[in-house]
């Protein structure tokens, strides 16, 4: 039975252990520090490292964690991941090794060129999707397009609802915030709203949510809904044609909100 840890790092990062009680694989090691010490912490012995995309929060502690433990590194073939022992795109498999755990390989570019999500399909399924998606929002677009990060949320969209989203920040509590300012009417929000904020008073992280919690509540999931659109007609000031441009529109307020 694998479990899954949230070690928290620099400002509002979670770096992802997973264990079966004696070995482990970190998704996102962007400081080696506190992944050592999680390891050490816990007596379990690292067989693998999984990176999504080449920002150094996220993968910062890749060489030092590999050196250490020899093991191999996953990540994406086309985002400039130093070290990788297999370089990964969509439809590639792995069997994580030393926790006997399948993933699956989405492309999912937008926040950068080559950005990869893996998806676990078991009886309690995972999306592991860095920067792509977050819990009520979304990445910023540093190497794509509106459209390629949008076709990108369309695919994780589209996972099973009670799929566990596993983001790579706590950024929940201000990007609702800003998803209320686009739809101040979805009720789904302000009782989202409620509850992680009550996680946030206790200390406790907001992620994961599930792709269901963000069909109801993410702006960025939801631009063919009518008040979604509305709103960022208004905030564009003209009509805007398509889901795409809607997303466009609503990245580019959230830019600047
Ligand atoms: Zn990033």
């Amino acid at each position: 039975m694998v479990q899954i840890h949230a070690v928290p790092a620099f400002q509002d990062n979670y770096l992802w252990v997973l264990s079966d009680g004696r070995r482990a694989a970190v998704v996102d090691p962007g400081d080696a520090e506190p992944i050592q010490r999680f390891l050490d912490g816990h007596g379990l012995a690292l067989g693998a490292i999984l990176a999504t995309h080449h920002h150094g929060d996220h993968v910062g502690g890749v060489a030092a964690l590999a050196e250490r433990w020899k093991c191999p590194v996953f990540g994406p073939a086309h985002d400039g991941v130093e070290g990788l022992t297999r370089a990964l795109v969509e439809g590639d498999a792995l069997t994580v090794p030393g926790i006997d755990y399948p993933v699956e390989v989405l492309d999912v570019p937008g926040h950068t060129a080559g950005h990869i999500a893996y998806v676990h399909r078991g009886a309690e399924p995972v999306v592991f999707c860095g920067d792509t998606l977050f819990a009520c929002g979304c990445g910023r677009l540093f190497e794509g397009t509106p459209a390629q990060m949008s076709a990108s949320l369309a695919k994780l969209a589209r996972l099973p609802g009670p799929t566990r989203v596993y983001c790579a920040h706590e950024y929940t509590m201000s990007n609702i915030r800003f998803a209320e300012a686009v739809e101040p009417g979805n009720r789904a929000l302000a009782e989202r709203k409620a509850r992680e904020g009550a996680k946030r008073e206790r200390g406790v992280p907001t992620v994961p949510s599930t792709i269901a919690e963000e069909l109801a509540t993410n702006p960025f999931l939801r631009c063919a809904e009518p008040e979604v659109i509305a709103s960022a007609e208004r905030h564009a000031g003209r009509r805007l044609a398509g889901d795409v441009e809607v997303f466009a529109e609503i990245r580019a307020w959230k830019n600047r909100f």
